[in-house]
């Protein structure tokens, strides 16, 4: 990959995070937001029951009043500190189930889709009369003494608001014989919690929608990003291709040219002329070279062919007579080269257009010399269809490689091998002629040890 392309993906996946990160602190957001919403409606919910419901109302009134009652005798010395919380602590226990059992008949009235429990903790009590003003208790956390609701040491609990109870009181009280009159304020603070078993998994299923509608956004941007460094890739590897292409043809072209134009030179050369057999031998060369050309130029003109335009036109012809023909031909120009021909053990008739299968034959005998085949096999079985097997022990090709061999201008990288010409084609087109005949062609191979196509044909 180019460092364009990489600096490219790093920026790409930057960009990512930080827009990932966005959206985790709108969605921390909403969620917070969503939260407080639902404690607002909550506090709302337990606030009414605290206002409206009767029985739940004479139970506070009930604890309120003793209260009241031992805040007189506290203020005439006749109980201490300690036991005036004792004794609002006792009657808070006391009264604390019927407290629940009310509240549980005012949850089942409200209908609601979860199970809300609450419970009010004492905050502070501040007892202000002529002479001063007297903290008897204060819990800046309210944490520790429980009035009344449910008891949830462990579970995470919402903190719903404090309420204040203020009240002016008078009162008589005979002492010792005598009356004494008192008076006093005393400002009582709550704290109201509630627990609601599962309130984090009721606030995400509110957001589901958003969430679903994020993570595909998100799925979305990473699909768009993906596919769009894929394209560029894509694009680079074509660019490369077509570079890689134009500088093989250029060097395919030079030799002919090179050898023509010298070719030509030499036969206008009287002297030479004059030498038995020379102009016929010169103007051979000069036939092989434009062969050679035609050839060049045939099959930059085909490999434009996809399967689907190959036209063919098949003709009955037998399998055995079919391949050996092109071996044959083949064994002309490669005299030294060993080859085994195992035949079918009975001859089958083929429907094939001869002319593109002896191009695509030709093409793997070809290959298989040009890429350091010294020994070739060929090999024809006949099973449900027909099978054409062609081996060498060349240089064979690389795992990495041979996934590749069959498309369009790919060339390995043939260090052992200096100086093989090719333009990457003949086995795109090979495989394309295959492909027309409804057959597939496949490689398999070990790197240095050889190459074995296999084409297996169709019977129809
Ligand atoms: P080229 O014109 O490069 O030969 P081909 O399409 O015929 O193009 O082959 C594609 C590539 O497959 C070749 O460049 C070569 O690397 C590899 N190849 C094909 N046949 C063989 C073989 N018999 N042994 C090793 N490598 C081969």
């Amino acid at each position: 990959m180019s460092k364009k392309i990489i600096l490219l993906v790093v920026a790409s996946i930057i960009g990512l995070s930080a827009l990932s990160l966005i959206q985790a602190r709108l969605i921390q957001n909403t969620y917070a937001l969503r939260k407080e919403a639902f404690i607002d409606k909550t506090s709302e919910i337990v606030g009414k029951i605290g206002s409206y419901a009767t029985p739940i109302d004479s139970i506070s009134d009930a604890i309120s009043n003793t209260f009241l009652k031992d805040l007189d005798k506290f203020t005439v010395n006749l109980l201490s500190k300690e036991m005036l919380l004792n004794r609002l602590k006792a009657i808070n226990d006391s009264l604390n189930p019927r407290f629940i059992s009310e509240y549980k008949k005012e949850i089942k009235g409200k209908s609601l889709n979860y199970d809300l429990k609450y419970h009010k903790i004492l905050q502070s009590i501040i007892l202000v009369d002529s002479l001063k003003t007297d903290t008897l208790y204060f819990d800046k956390e309210a944490k520790d003494l429980r009035l009344v609701g449910y008891d949830f040491e462990n579970d995470p609990e919402l903190r719903l608001g404090t309420s204040t109870w203020e009240t002016s009181r008078s009162f008589e009280r005979k002492l010792s014989g005598k009356t004494r009159k008192g008076k006093y304020d005393v400002v009582f603070k709550t704290v109201n919690y509630m627990n609601i078993d599962g309130w984090n998994s009721i606030i995400l299923t509110e957001m589901r929608g958003l969430l679903i509608f994020s993570f595909c956004i998100f799925l979305f941007v990473i699909g768009l990003f993906y596919y769009s460094i894929k394209n560029l890739i894509t694009q680079k590897k074509i660019a490369d291709i077509k570079t890689d292409f134009i500088n093989n043809i250029t060097h395919e072209l030079k030799t002919p040219l090179a050898t023509l134009s010298l070719a030509t030179k030499m036969l206008k050369r009287q002297d030479l002329n004059a030498q038995n057999n020379f102009a016929e031998s010169t103007i051979e060369t000069i036939e092989r070279q434009n062969i050679r050309l035609q050839k060049l130029v045939d099959q930059v003109l085909n490999n434009s062919l996809g399967y689907n335009e190959i036209e063919l036109q098949k003709e009955s012809v037998s399998l055995n007579d079919f391949v050996l023909e092109i071996v044959d031909d083949f064994l002309i120009s490669n005299k030294d080269i060993p080859l085994t021909n195992v035949m079918c053990d009975y001859d089958v008739l083929i429907e094939v257009d001869k002319f593109y299968m002896s191009t695509v034959l030709s093409n793997i005998l070809e290959n298989a010399v040009k890429y350091g085949g010294t020994e070739l096999k060929v090999q024809l079985k006949h099973n449900k269809g027909i099978e054409i097997i062609i081996s060498d022990n060349g240089i064979g090709i690389s795992k990495k490689d041979i996934q590749q061999i069959f498309n369009k201008f790919f060339r390995a990288e043939n260090k052992d091998i200096h100086n093989v010409k090719g333009l990457g084609l003949g086995l795109y087109y090979s495989n394309q002629i295959i492909k027309a005949h409804n057959g597939t062609i496949s490689v398999k191979s070990e790197k240095g040890k050889g190459t074995t196509f296999s084409i297996k044909l169709p019977l129809d």
